[in-house]
């Protein structure tokens, strides 16, 4: 399998990215939220600047594509006066994801933890270092990427340095910034970084090159885990999803109308913590047995020039055929963006057309390889 392209950083408001469709413009929103004056600001940018929809992305943040070069300084002044930006130092280091349903402490961790990271001492942590603060039990956050775990155990949170497998006990919400901070400056004065600025916890515990102080490890073991949450009603709120993660701007004014605030989630869903009705927008998905929900698809060709076929019009044809309980991704290419772990059956483009790979990654050997989309649709069975 030919290896894609990794970048090694993740684009930003003030670092955006060329596409096949235009700059990817992302928004992070200050601790995960954003009101209902917020949503419909950026329902409007994105029909004013962008493509018109708004997406969520893997990484609970938000982002615009389809954005010229020309429109994008107005864009980002538009994004200043919603009061979506912050500076370009600390926008890139606001890489937190934060419990949606928010256990008791999450808010005030992710404060902490942005207070500490503004600090110069932390601009030199690569830009896909994360921190996940998962605090309650069970944990929903687990299959979250991220390097450094604030999570829920049996008695109390932990703080765990991915890629080990157990954590350390943490008092209250105060020692577990002032212990996030300590770990995040352990790794960079022990050489987590490399000469390209790029760097992972996991890869750096695993290569043998960092051994974590006793004060930065433990022996207790994160809580359970438990499967990402269902679009529809939640904790006396109600999650609402769009196909591929991609709400259109009429639909994202629909949920604003609703009323706000609106919290990003990592699940590709935004979550309204005060909204029991349920808004009506053909383009929302609110029901948990939607076919759609069964199929993962990044953007493909053409809007990534990294791909070579076009994914979401085959995932749409397919989502039916799909037997409940089963995950199936259509992935542009061997990176899979949109849902980089196992699925039941992957479809990954290469060269124009589609290799096969059961019960695995997009990067895994495939079973079969060169499939046109046609003889997808033919032989393709669970
Ligand atoms: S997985 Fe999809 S979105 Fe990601 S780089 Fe490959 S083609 Fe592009």
């Amino acid at each position: 399998m030919s290896a894609p392209q990794v970048k090694g950083w993740c684009p930003g408001a003030f670092r955006p990215m060329m596409s096949g469709d235009g700059l990817v413009v992302r928004v992070r929103p200050p601790l995960g939220a954003i009101s209902a004056a917020q949503a419909t600001g950026l329902a409007d940018l994105a029909e004013r600047h962008g493509s018109g929809v708004v997406e969520t992305t893997a990484r609970a943040n938000l982002q615009l594509r389809g954005v010229s070069e020309v429109a994008y300084p107005a864009l980002m002044q538009d994004l200043r006066a919603l009061g979506l930006l912050g500076d370009a130092d600390s926008e890139a280091r606001r890489n937190l994801v934060l419990d949606p349903f928010r256990a008791p402490g999450t808010e005030e961790i992710a404060r902490g933890l942005l207070e500490g990271l503004s600090r110069s001492e932390f601009s030199g942590l690569p830009g896909k270092f994360g921190f996940v603060i998962d605090p309650g039990t069970p944990r929903r956050l687990a299959g979250i990427s991220g390097d450094i775990r604030i999570e829920g155990a049996a008695g109390g949170m932990i703080l765990r340095a991915d890629g080990s497998a157990t954590g350390r006990r943490l008092r209250d919400s105060e020692e577990a910034v002032t212990q996030a901070l300590d770990l995040a400056r352990w790794f960079l004065n022990s050489g987590g970084v490399g000469a390209d600025g790029r760097g992972r916890m996991a890869r750096h515990l695993m290569g043998g090159r960092g051994l974590l102080p006793s004060g930065l490890c433990g022996d207790v073991a994160p809580a359970e885990p438990v499967p990402a949450p269902a679009p529809g009603p939640r904790d006396g709120g109600l999650c609402a999803a769009a196909a591929f993660g991609q709400f259109s701007a009429a639909a994202l004014r629909t949920l604003a109308e609703a009323g706000g605030p609106i919290r990003v989630t990592p699940y590709r869903m935004l979550y309204l913590p005060d909204v029991m009705i349920q808004p009506d927008h053909p383009d929302l998905i609110l029901d948990p047995q939607d076919p759609l929900r069964r199929v993962q698809a990044c953007t493909g060709a053409p809007g990534c020039p990294q791909a070579s076929v076009t994914t979401r019009d085959l995932a749409r044809r397919l989502a039916r055929r799909i037997p409940d309980g089963q995950i199936w991704h259509i992935s542009g290419c061997a990176k899979g963006c949109a849902f980089p772990r196992n699925a039941d059956l992957t479809l990954v483009g290469r060269d124009g057309a589609f290799d096969l790979v059961k019960q695995g990654t997009p990067w895994d050997d495939p079973i079969r390889r060169g499939l046109s989309p046609l003889e997808i649709d033919k032989q393709i069975r669970p």
